[in-house]
This record gives C-alpha cells, structure tokens and sequence, in this order.
C-alpha cells in the first residue's frame, strides 16, 4: 500500500464543540496534523483581538484548521462519494489543502501583516513548498503533491470543482468559522442549517452546486454571514485593539530602524526588524512571542512604545467616532496639526480607519475579486444563479457597506484637559467635549 492511500490501524478522532468528532483515517492527514509548522496554530487566535470585546473568543486557528477538514471530509465521503461527477483520486489533495488553508497565518494576522508587510498566502505557500516538516509529509505522497495542495489554495488547480469546496463564496472555510465564532463569541447571529447545506450541495464538472429545495439554508447562510460582519468581525472596539496592536508595532520597529537602545527584543523579532524573515523565522512566531514584547516593553523608556504596550495588555482601548478622512479631511488635517501642538504624535494617536464588506456578489468578470456566484439546480439540471432566486439574497447582493471610523486617546484628554487647553479644544473638534 502506498503512503498516499495508507489508513490509521485504528481511527482517530478530536472532540470539537461545533463538528462533536472531527476524524481521521489517512495516516498524510494525521501526520500533517502532527507537523511543528500545523501545531504552531494551537498559538494563533483565529479572531485575533477580538477577545478583547468578545472574552470568550480565545479559539485557535488549529480548531478552526481541523473543522474546515471535517467538513471537506464529510462532503466529499458522505455527500460525493460515488458519484460520477466526482473523482475520487482528487481525495487527498482536497483534505490537505483544507487542513492547510490557514498554515501561514501569523500572530494576529492583519494587523502583523500590515506592519511588516508580509502576505499570509505567500507564507502558506512556502511552508508547503519548503523545508518544512509538512512539506516532508507531503512529498512522501509524490514529489509533485506540495505542488498540488499549494494550487489547490491559490485556485490555481485546474479541477475547479475542487478548488470550490476549500473556498468560493459557500466553501468549507466559511462554514466553519461563522459556526465557530459565533459559538466562542457567544453572539446570537452565525448560525445556519449547515446539515441541510451538506446534504444538497452537488458535485459538478467546475463546482459545487446547490439543490434548489436548500435554497433557504443558503439564504440563512448567507444573512448568517452579512450579520457576523457587522456584529464581530468589524466591532469597533476589537479595531480599537487591532489599531493599538498596530501602532504599537510600528513603533517598536521604528525605534529598531533608528538604532534605539531596547532593553529587550525577542530574537525571533529581529529578523522581522531587519526584513529578512526566512519560513523558519515565520514559525518560529506566534501570539504569545508578541505578547511576552509587550509585557517587556511597558519598560522601555520610548514613552510611546511603553504606553501602546501597556495600553494593548490591560486593554486601555482608543475611543472612536464615525468619521471619513475622504470628506472630512479639512478637518482631520486641524486635528492632526492641534494633536502635533499638544504633544500627542498623531501617527500613533489619531488613526482613520474604515471597514468594508460585501455579503454576496454575482459574477463580474474583471472586476476586482471576482466571485463565483452560488449556482441552484433545478430538477430538470438547469442552474440558476442564487440571487435570481431569493429575494432576500437579491437585497443585500452586489451592495458593499463600508463604515469609517476616527479613532483617538479620549481618555488622555480628558484627564488632562485642566491642564492643557489644547486637550479640550482636541475633544471639542472631536465633538466629545464636555
Ligand atoms: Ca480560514
């Protein structure tokens, strides 16, 4: 027996709030399971600050990993398997690209990526395709699997069907987040009728499609999505803790450029600094590396290093208020120049930020992000696409809401407005005097 079609001797199984057992039988998955570069994710927070507002969300990117497998299992050996539509050798691959979805996911994603500049994608690219532990997992498969699972990530595989169940606009990915984060946030939006999904999802020569009869499960789907947006995903005051993490981060690494005397950088750190991260030093990082830099840096003499570091740890969140700097921007050119006069730096202390999300889009070729629409079947075989069916996709497709935010130290100024008479003009600029 080859290593690609071994099994377990005996089954093993993980007990999982959402999916109650996640299993496994292929000896590739449980051995990728066990790799340093898929454990580093037990280390990562799928919601990265989000637990800052939503305590109970403290979930990982490993469980997160493991259902979206789980689910990508069930389709393709529950729902898949048998049907002539369906290639039963496309199998492994498929598993492992939804096990390693999110394998190059750093410390508190976004906001980490932002400051240095790297790409999430690319890392879960090189982490297949280098000298990693899953990359010797994989190659035991054949020299061209890491190849494989790594395009079957960047949707440039060539069965389309395949890439559709690791991610299109109903994939596995967003069926088991929005259940997980809704779960561990405690939120009473998120979830769906995924059980009814999985039983009339069809396999079909480019993708999956969707029964007409699960039309509603969809809608509920999609509803789900649009409302965890707006209720988690872009709660203002988890951007508050994404924005402090940011800015915090940006110091440290400006101070770092210009030779500043720390009195303690983390190694791993260094080459992040430096910006030559290798795939080693990658997943030599994760969350609690950083916040170990913030407890050492409430230290440091840099006032701003020390005050952002003490402010992300004991949660000393920013205020913030509906502004947009595009048409607003006479005014946040005042506040940035009022800011710069009372000594506040506004690189660091005056942040603009804004959200955007589009629940569901039709297809329109060239555009930016181009989606694949959610296709129905009907009895007779013919394919009609998801919002020319359903009112209530129909409302909220193609209409992106975006929401833009000021966000500033309110309780800086306001302590210390006897004091200083700039802080009070600050905060009546702001429109949060008195
Ligand atoms: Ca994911």
């Amino acid at each position: 027996m080859s290593y690609g079609t071994e099994k377990l001797s005996e089954e093993k199984v993980f007990k999982d709030p959402i999916h109650n057992y996640i299993h496994v039988r292929d000896r590739v998955i449980w051995d990728v399971i066990g790799t340093r570069e898929f454990q580093r994710l037990r280390r990562i927070r799928q919601l990265g600050t989000t637990y800052l507002v939503f305590h109970g969300a403290e979930h990982s990117r490993f469980q997160h990993s493991l259902g979206v497998y789980e689910i990508v299992r069930r389709i393709v050996d529950d729902v898949f398997a048998g049907r002539p539509e369906w290639d039963a050798s496309e199998r492994l691959v498929t598993l492992c690209a939804a096990l390693l979805h999110d394998v190059g996911h750093g410390p508190f994603s976004h906001a980490f990526e932002n400051v240095f500049d790297l790409d999430h994608e690319q890392f879960t690219r090189e982490i297949i395709l280098g000298p990693t532990e899953v990359n010797d997992v994989l190659s035991r498969v054949s020299s061209n699997f890491p190849k494989q699972v790594a395009e079957v990530i960047e949707k440039t595989y060539p069965n389309k069907l395949v890439i559709s169940l690791v991610s299109s606009q109903i994939d596995a990915d967003r069926m088991d987040y929005l259940q997980r984060d809704s779960f561990y946030t405690g939120v009473s939006y998120g979830h769906f009728d995924m059980e009814r999904i999985l039983r009339v999802m069809r396999p079909t020569e480019d993708e999956v499609v969707i029964k007409t009869s699960g039309m509603h499960a969809v809608e509920d789907y999609i509803m789900s999505r649009y409302q965890m947006y707006w209720q988690v995903y872009f709660h203002p005051t988890s951007r508050s803790a994404e924005v402090i993490l940011t800015k915090a981060l940006h110091r440290a690494k400006q101070l770092y450029e210009e030779g500043y005397p720390f009195e303690w950088v983390p190694e791993s750190l260094r080459a992040f600094f430096e910006d030559r991260v290798t795939v080693e030093d990658y997943v030599a990082l994760d969350e609690s590396v950083l916040v170990t830099a913030f407890h050492m840096w409430q230290q440091e003499a840099d006032p701003i290093l020390s005050d952002l570091s003490d402010r992300f740890l004991n949660r000393r969140l920013f205020q913030y208020i509906d502004f947009n700097p595009a048409t607003e921007y006479v005014r946040f050119g005042e506040l940035e120049r009022l800011f710069r006069e009372a000594g506040l730096d506004p690189d660091y202390y005056l942040v603009a930020l804004s959200s955007s999300d589009l629940p569901y889009d039709l297809y329109r070729p060239g555009e930016e992000n181009e989606r694949v629409p959610i296709q129905l079947i009907q009895p007779d075989g013919n394919k009609i696409e998801l919002s020319k069916a359903s009112d209530i996709v129909q409302s909220i497709s193609g209409k992106r809401r975006t929401s833009h935010k000021l966000y500033f130290p309110e309780d800086v100024l306001r302590a210390g407005k006897e004091e200083h008479p700039l802080y009070e003009r600050i905060l009546n600029k702001l429109g949060s005097g008195t």
